[in-house]
């Protein structure tokens, strides 16, 4: 057995353990996330489990950063785990992880325990704002809106409010919001969050499913005071407009 000292206390341990395992052994916490004790070798990707190894008095070129899963314990070796070079070491770690997996949780948590500041996940959405404006000018139902957080802001959807008529859908220019029909229910979705779901009506016509009654219902009420609607049927877009051919064909 040798010892090691280790933010200022002595660790008994085995000499040429690895520097990672040692710590972990003696519960001292160090992150990393390309380490796994059930496989051979380390292969330092990740660079979170970072450390200072001191030597000498640490003055002049006596502190060095290292990645202690590739370090080995030596009798008398010195390791600071929480020094501020340590701390900018890892924070770099981060940046980069994080520049290849935005979304990683493990890696926004560790983003939060080091106290950096890092932009949300990319959701698939640019904020051109182009479903919540269509939704409230042109449709008249304000089913979407931006909601601004701390650090963020997201399209969300506005309870109750959509009619299932797919305007936003065929607007966004990223295709994060998304129309799903199965069966006789149509859902309306801009990333997991559900904007409305609604029953679907079949063309008095063909009897294809094809719209939604809060928008069937939306459109009677708009169009109900022009002077040349004379009567309503519920027509999917390809009978309405073979209907209106069909007197001048006759
Ligand atoms: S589907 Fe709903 S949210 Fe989208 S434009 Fe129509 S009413 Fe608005």
């Amino acid at each position: 057995m040798i010892t090691i000292t280790v933010d200022g206390q002595s660790i008994e341990t085995e000499e040429g353990l690895s520097v990672l395992k040692t710590l972990r052994a003696n519960q001292i916490a160090i992150p990393s996330l390309c380490y796994h004790p059930a496989l051979k070798r380390p292969i330092a990707s990740c660079k979170l489990c970072a450390v200072e190894m001191i030597n000498g008095n640490g003055s002049g070129n006596g502190r060095k950063v290292m990645l202690s899963c590739a370090l080995k314990t030596k009798p008398g070796m010195v390791i600071d785990t929480c020094s501020q070079a340590v701390k900018e070491a890892r924070t770099k770690a981060i940046n980069e992880l994080l520049a290849l997996a935005p979304q990683s949780e493990a890696l926004l948590q560790l983003s939060r325990q080091y106290g950096m500041e890092t932009t949300p996940p990319p959701d698939g959405c640019i904020r051109c704002r182009l479903c919540e404006r269509v939704c409230q000018e042109i449709v008249g139902a304000s089913a979407l809106k931006l909601i601004k957080t701390t650090g963020k802001s997201e399209i969300m959807p506005v309870e109750g409010n959509c009619i299932g008529c797919g305007t936003c859908v065929n607007i966004c220019p990223t295709k994060v919001i998304r129309i799903e029909d199965h069966e006789n229910v149509r859902t309306i979705k801009i990333r997991d969050d559900i904007i409305g779901m609604h029953p679907l009506l079949r063309c008095e016509g063909c009897g294809a499913l094809f719209a939604t009654p809060r928008f069937l219902e939306h459109i009677h009420n708009r169009t109900l005071p022009h002077p040349d609607i004379k009567e309503h049927h519920q027509y999917c877009p390809s009978c309405a407009k073979l209907f209106r051919k069909l007197p001048s064909i006759i």
